[in-house]
């Protein structure tokens, strides 16, 4: 940071430098040059982040069910998805206080309450409808690692009385970059109570195809940005029949997220996908809504 522009006082530069290394540190070993937009992101940051801590108390967060389809058009599962609405700041995407969250350490506490809510709503729901579908939870890398995660996760399943089955744990490929040896173990322990596990955002990260065969998995979610180009571009299609190829070598399930054409549907059921998500079916539901689609079974998906 330099004086005089980024600070007339000593305590004002120190500030700016400050923020400075702060982004230094989050792009890793580099080192950064104050700028006032950074100072503005990390204003907002601070916002988010006073603001989650009263959300994280007062449960202003609300779950929101997407409907999973098989090649039948039979509903597979759904995957809860969190969604945050401040009084003050509005409307809060997942992916942006998400990552805050992890930041200060926020996310076991959201993470448990997002567990907790998605068991009981969805034991409740199916218990009502008398159907059984999968119910498919993100957990952050963060949350994962977190050392009361499996007792949180298993007192969840016990208390709403569900088979663990029925349960998916998405993780993102982001897990594996640290400490792959602390996070076998864990995925281990979940498989062996027959709880599933989903590869999300499939193909935007860095696994190797070693990595992919070791790992305790059942299921490989092809990215929205391969599904997004799959009409139009010749390599994001053969991206995806190559996922797919991969995927059913190692006898994983594939789903694909954020179809949004009954052309992309069909194209990516030609290639050998399994399992479908995405606008096309439904948006993202509240509790009530995802009530009515599962009830009206005889709705037919063209
Ligand atoms: P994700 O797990 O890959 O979730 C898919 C995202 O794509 C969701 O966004 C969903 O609403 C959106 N989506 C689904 N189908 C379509 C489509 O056809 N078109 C378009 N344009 N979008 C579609 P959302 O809910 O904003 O979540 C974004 C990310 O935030 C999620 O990506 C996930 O990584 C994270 N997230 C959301 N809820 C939770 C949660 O409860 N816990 C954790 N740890 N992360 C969460
Ligand atoms: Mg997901
Ligand atoms: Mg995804």
């Amino acid at each position: 940071a330099k004086a005089p522009e980024h600070g007339k006082t000593l305590t004002l530069l120190l500030r700016s430098a400050n923020i400075a290394m702060y982004n230094a540190k989050k792009e890793g070993n580099t080192f950064n040059v104050f700028t006032f937009s950074m100072a503005q992101s990390y204003l907002v940051r601070l916002e988010i982040e006073e603001r989650l801590r009263v959300a994280a108390n007062a449960v202003e967060l609300v779950l929101v069910y997407q409907p999973q389809i098989d090649t039948q058009n039979k509903l597979y599962g759904v995957e809860a998805l969190v969604r945050w609405e401040d009084e003050k700041l509005g409307f809060i995407a997942p992916d942006k206080f998400i990552g805050i969250a992890e930041y200060c350490g926020l996310m076991p506490k959201i993470g448990k309450y997002i567990i907790e809510t998605t068991l009981s709503e969805m034991s409740a729901l199916q218990t009502h409808l008398n159907v059984t579908f999968q119910i498919a939870i993100n957990i952050s890398a963060q949350q994962f690692c977190h050392i009361d995660f499996i007792t949180v996760l298993k007192q969840s399943i016990n208390r709403h009385n569900i088979d663990p089955m029925l349960i998916t744990i998405e993780i993102t490929e982001s897990l594996f970059i640290d400490d792959i040896d602390k996070v076998l173990p864990i995925l281990n322990e979940l498989r062996g109570e027959g709880i599933c596990i989903s590869l999300d955002d499939f193909g935007t990260g860095y696994s190797s195809l070693n990595l992919l065969r070791t790992l305790p998995i059942d299921e490989l979610k092809i990215d929205k940005s391969f599904v997004d180009d799959i009409m139009n571009d010749v390599q994001s299609l053969k991206m995806v029949q190559n996922i797919i190829s991969i995927g059913k070598n190692l006898n994983l399930t594939l789903l694909a997220e954020g179809i949004e054409t009954l052309e992309q549907k069909q194209s990516l059921i030609e290639c050998g996908c399994d399992l479908f998500q995405g606008y096309y079916y439904s948006k993202p539901l509240i509790l009530h809504d995802l009530e009515e689609y599962i009830s009206d079974i005889s709705r037919e998906i063209p």
